[in-house]
């Protein structure tokens, strides 16, 4: 892929990019945390966002503010702000999501004293009528919020190019995966993942420009791509994959990732914003829309109705579920979740995963032996 190394560089170094693009565009550079963040506020008040994963490095600092029982991608992202790493940002922003985010928001606003600070509370419940008014609202108040941190005037017109920028990404992503569902030997899994990963840290416009080029790169080649014994289709799923290894694990031998439902995946190309009048309440609808994680609400068991789909959708003979150690909303939406597809007759196999990962090869063979159980 011509444009790997661009990407990866990214993700590699996310602070790094931010600062270099900051010297070289005098763009603000806002942090943010989650996948429910509506990046094209940011954007459309000029600004560039970044996400943070956090460093995966020792963590020192961050123990005297949170347990050590905290998932470790947000200890790692207090870890960056308060060893000053994260300096180079102009502000953070905070949606109102799972516990670990919220109480991170309160730690870093008393302890890490850089640029501004926003929460935005988004509602727990998207089901109900309301919602959408309150998501509306809220969305209302950041355009506020950031327009006044940034001083800059969120216009109508910057928020639809923001939309359709944010748009040609999400659609392009969404292509690559589909056409990576159908060929998996067109490219490995873990170069889409630090694709994806790569366009949350990039210059929005930028990344739109790489993916198109991309995919055209990736049509040119589908037809040349040998095809050699079936492969074992899988789909992953869980909260945010932070460990780019698991994929050559799974896709050394006859696995293939064929679809994922992550915030690093395929939940950040969830829906598409609609055309209409008012740009606000458009991204509004898309939050509301979009794959839930289990930090919101829709219904008791719509998450694994779409992993259900999924798996039918893509042809997948599997389900592997990667826990990230200490999350909580996964941790308790995995029971149920395994209920669903076990009656569903799809085999799935829990993966429970910590920074650093204690054992490749503990790993590697639980990989092996599930997929020869498919
Ligand atoms: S899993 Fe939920 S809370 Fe965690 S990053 Fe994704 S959307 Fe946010
Ligand atoms: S959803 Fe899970 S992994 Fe993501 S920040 Fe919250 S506790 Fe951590």
């Amino acid at each position: 892929m011509k444009h790997l190394k661009e990407f990866k560089q990214a993700v590699n170094s996310p602070l790094e990019y931010a600062r270099q693009l900051k010297k070289d565009s005098s763009k603000k550079v806002v942090g943010y945390v989650c996948s429910y963040t509506p990046e094209e506020i940011i954007l459309a008040a000029g600004a560039h966002p970044v996400r943070l994963f956090g460093t995966k490095e020792n963590i020192g600092l961050a123990d005297s503010h949170l347990q050590s029982y905290c998932c470790s991608i947000v200890r790692g992202i207090l870890e960056e702000g308060l060893s000053g790493k994260t300096d180079t940002l102009d502000g953070m922003v905070f949606p109102h999501t799972c516990d670990s985010i919220q109480r991170l928001s309160d730690i870093w606003r008393m302890n890490i004293g850089f640029g501004f600070h926003l929460d935005v509370i988004l509602p727990v419940k998207l089901d109900t009528d309301s919602a959408r008014d309150y998501m509306a609202d809220v969305l209302t108040k950041f355009r506020k919020d950031i327009g006044g941190a940034l001083k800059a005037d969120v216009t109508d017109a910057n928020l639809i190019k923001a939309i359709t920028i944010m748009n040609v990404i999400r659609q392009s992503i969404r292509s690559i995966y589909e056409m990576r569902s159908l060929n998996p030997r067109l490219m490995s899994g873990e170069d889409l993942y630090t694709l994806v990963r790569a366009s949350m840290i990039m210059d929005r416009e930028r990344v739109a420009e790489l993916l198109l080029e991309t995919i055209a790169e990736l049509q040119a080649k589908a037809d040349k791509v040998k095809q050699g014994k079936p492969l074992k289709r899988l789909v992953l799923a869980g909260g945010i994959c932070n460990h780019p290894g698991i994929y050559p694990t799974i896709e050394e031998g006859v696995g293939a990732v064929v679809w994922d439902d992550f915030c690093t995946g395929a939940r950040y190309f969830s829906e598409i914003i609609n055309d209409g009048a008012d740009p606000l309440s458009r991204i509004a609808g898309r939050l509301i829309h979009r794959v839930v994680c289990p930090a919101k609400h829709i219904d008791l068991d719509g998450r694994a109705r779409h992993l259900i789909r999924l798996v039918q959708e893509q042809n997948a003979q599997g389900v592997i579920f990667l826990l990230l150690k200490f999350c909580d909303p996964h941790a308790f939406d995995y029971p149920y979740i395994k209920q669903s597809l076990d009656e569903a007759g799809i085999p799935v196999m829990l993966m429970e995963i910590n920074d650093p990962i204690s054992s490749g090869g503990q790993m590697k063979t639980r990989v092996e032996a599930f997929l020869e159980m498919l």
